[in-house]
């Protein structure tokens, strides 16, 4: 079982825990890799902050990191905390546009240089920390097989296999659970594929 997060109070998911014990890894790492750390002051005075990571621009914080990753800092003046890139660009470039969310745009989530987060819908964040596998060809191609070949379980399962991810995925992918944004068709023909167990379709073609 694992402990709640004594910054945000709530029980990681395994999936976050993850996220948490890689940034500690890597952050760690990449100190090492500095010749002349310095950190600098996250506000005047403080003693929580973030060292320039040479290399990438990264901002590294040197503070806490919750369990999910991301670095955490006081709110001054207040006994709260709060995402610690969150503040920094709130305080750079001033309020995120409502509806919108904060993408670690080098996929760093301890980092808290403002240039490194873009404002994105929750639908583009996801997709994108998710690493994902799939894209728009890929997803119009699931699509697509589940239109010409009769549903079933195997033919899920393959598609999962075939495509490298879970077969919840792929049933997204069919019901429009996910990637609604992907059209159906596209004018342009959809090459045949050959992941394993996948059914083989002469040549798929999708009409426009
Ligand atoms: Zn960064």
């Amino acid at each position: 079982m694992l402990r709640a997060d004594r910054h945000t109070g709530r029980r990681p998911s395994e999936r976050n825990s993850r996220h948490g014990e890689r940034a500690r890894i890597e952050r760690a790492e990449l100190l090492a890799g500095i010749v002349d750390p310095v950190v600098v002051p996250f506000v005047p005075g403080s003693r929580v902050g973030y060292v320039v990571h040479p290399a990438t621009g990264c901002w590294l914080w040197i503070g806490a990191l919750a369990d999910n990753g991301y670095g955490v800092a006081g709110i001054p003046g207040t006994s709260r905390a709060r995402v610690a890139h969150l503040q920094s660009f709130v305080r750079s470039r001033g309020a995120v546009p409502a509806g919108l969310e904060l993408d670690h745009t080098c996929r760093r989530r301890y980092c808290v240089n403002p240039d490194h987060l873009e404002p994105v819908t929750r639908t583009i964040n996801v997709r994108r920390g998710a690493k994902t596998k799939l894209n728009p060809a890929k997803v119009r191609l699931i699509r697509h097989v589940f239109s010409v070949f009769q549903n079933t379980m195997e033919l899920t399962e393959s598609l999962a296999i075939g495509f490298g991810v879970s077969v919840g995925a792929i049933t997204d992918v069919r019901y429009r659970r996910n990637w609604k944004d992907v059209p159906d068709t596209t004018a342009a023909g959809v090459a045949t594929f050959d992941a394993s167990g996948l059914p083989q379709p002469e040549r798929v073609t999708v009409l426009g």
